[in-house]
């Protein structure tokens, strides 16, 4: 895909890639082998007829392409752009032992986008089943459980904490990996199926349970949001933020307009961010946009990093700085930031995940000067409502435990995405929302154990 050159794109929140022409698009996609057993389908989540959109695609029917994804996957500009495709249907491709694998995502997006506004979907449902289903969060565990359930006939009522639905595809995913009005267009075809959307509703709080529990059946969808902190000294200075809290602020709340918009973000001139995974690149991208220089500090070696490997290269191409093998210890300054004290980290024997174990280097500490420190480290699942769920089973990191059709141990409620699973990605909620709303549905037809 054709990317905008990194001295230009730095400067604003325009789209980094660009996409594929139709010409490049038919050519890729006539790649395709149509392998008889083809195990791209197997690494997809949802399930898409990949073989099926390539061959539409290689023939010119761009819409039936889009009609063929739509069927498995009603968001398939936003999985287009962000699914890490690398570990899944293009990780399974055939080709890719060989040569090199399909680039199904930047197929996918392609299809989406081509055909945007010729609707094509199977939107009509099925006859009202007279059952009423509630989705507590609508990022996309909760779009797609409630588009599956509405199909399938179901009353469904969405509930959202937020102004806006989406989750992380609208708090947390910057501008300018998922340009918002592609993930509102998407939402709009869920909302067209008869979903009814309650924003502004923290259940558990806004919202009591018992509200919840008088509906045939609840699909708990809220995420893992909950930002972990390294319990360092000085992390209650001012300048020091959680990467969501950073991002909800510039990605939804658009603080990079203000004061033209309501809410404000420190903008920073020096700052440092602390992790290595999707979450820090977006982060430490924002700021660079945001005019900031931004050092990403990261306790193992680059090669490391859990950020897909494009994230890395578009971090670096604009001018983000790596400090690799290092930790914060401390961070200084009263009342606000000053500096990060760092510690060196030595690469020690494999640990559990495969990876060298950090350890310290005595005596090897050293400041970073930095206005600002955004801690993107990791989250945990959401635990207010887990909370309110008397005698749900949790487990050890607070998430609900659920069996793999996503029933929880309470009798009508169900659980997928990131509350279930801790922080995961979007394809994976996605189908953790389809096969509960599979299981619920045939449980609310009695077939199950309702
Ligand atoms: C910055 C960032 C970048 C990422 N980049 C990628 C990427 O490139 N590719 C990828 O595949 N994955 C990425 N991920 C991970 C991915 O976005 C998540 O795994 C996915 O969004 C999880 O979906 P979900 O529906 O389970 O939860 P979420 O998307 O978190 O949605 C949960 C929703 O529930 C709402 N909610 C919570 N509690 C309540 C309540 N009590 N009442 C009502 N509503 C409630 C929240 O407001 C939220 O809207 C990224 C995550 C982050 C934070």
């Amino acid at each position: 895909m054709v990317e905008r050159a990194a001295e230009v794109r730095v400067h604003d929140f325009g789209e980094v890639d660009l996409g594929l022409g139709p010409d490049e698009a038919v050519a890729e996609a006539a790649r395709c082998l149509q392998c008889k057993k083809p195990a791209c389908i197997g690494g997809c989540p949802v399930g898409i007829d990949i073989p099926g959109f390539l061959a539409a695609i290689a023939e010119g029917r761009f819409v039936d392409a889009r009609a063929r994804i739509l069927e498995a996957n009603l968001l398939p500009a936003v999985c287009g752009r962000v699914c890490p495709q690398e570990s899944q249907c293009e990780g399974a491709c055939i080709l890719g032992k060989k040569e090199c694998a399909i680039n199904i995502g930047a197929l996918e997006r392609f299809a989406a986008d081509v055909g945007e506004g010729e609707e094509s979907a199977p939107t009509e449902p099925a006859p009202p089943s007279g059952k009423r289903v509630a989705v507590v969060g609508s990022g996309p565990a909760g779009l797609t459980a409630a588009a599956e359930l509405a199909r399938r006939g179901h009353g469904v009522t969405l509930y959202e904490s937020l102004h806006e639905p989406g989750g992380v595809l609208v708090y947390g995913i910057p501008e300018f990996r998922l340009p918002k009005a592609i993930v509102r267009a998407e939402i709009g075809r869920v909302l067209a199926l008869g979903v009814e959307l309650r924003t502004n509703m923290l259940v558990g709080a806004s919202v009591p349970v018992k509200e919840l529990l008088d509906f045939d059946a609840v699909f708990v969808a809220t995420g893992a949001g909950l930002p972990s902190f390294m319990g360092i000294p000085g992390e209650e200075t001012n300048g020091v933020y959680s990467a969501n809290e950073f991002l909800t602020r510039v990605n939804l709340m658009r603080a990079d307009r203000f004061p033209a918009t309501g809410t404000p973000v420190k903008r920073g001139s020096r700052v440092v961010v602390t992790g290595g995974g999707n979450v820090a690149m977006d982060a430490a991208r924002v700021a660079l946009r945001l005019g900031a220089r931004v050092t990403l500090v990261y306790r193992r070696r680059e090669e490391d990093f859990p950020a897909r490997r494009d994230e890395v290269r578009h971090a670096k191409e604009e001018g983000v700085e790596f400090v690799t093998c290092a930790a914060p210890v401390r961070i200084h300054g009263e009342p606000a930031v000053t500096g990060v004290e760092c510690v060196a980290m030595a690469m020690c024997d494999l640990d559990e995940s495969g990876r060298p174990e950090p350890r310290e280097v005595e005596g090897s500490t050293f400041v970073i000067d930095a206005d600002t420190v955004i801690q993107a480290i990791g989250t945990s699942p959401n635990p207010l409502l887990v909370r309110l769920l008397p005698g749900a089973a949790t487990g050890r990191k607070g998430n609900l435990v659920v069996d793999e059709d996503g029933r929880t141990s309470l009798p009508r409620v169900y659980a997928g995405g990131d509350i279930a699973t801790g922080a995961a990605t979007v394809i994976l909620a996605m189908g953790a929302g389809k096969r509960a709303a599979a299981a619920i549905d045939a449980d609310l037809r009695g077939a199950g154990r309702l």
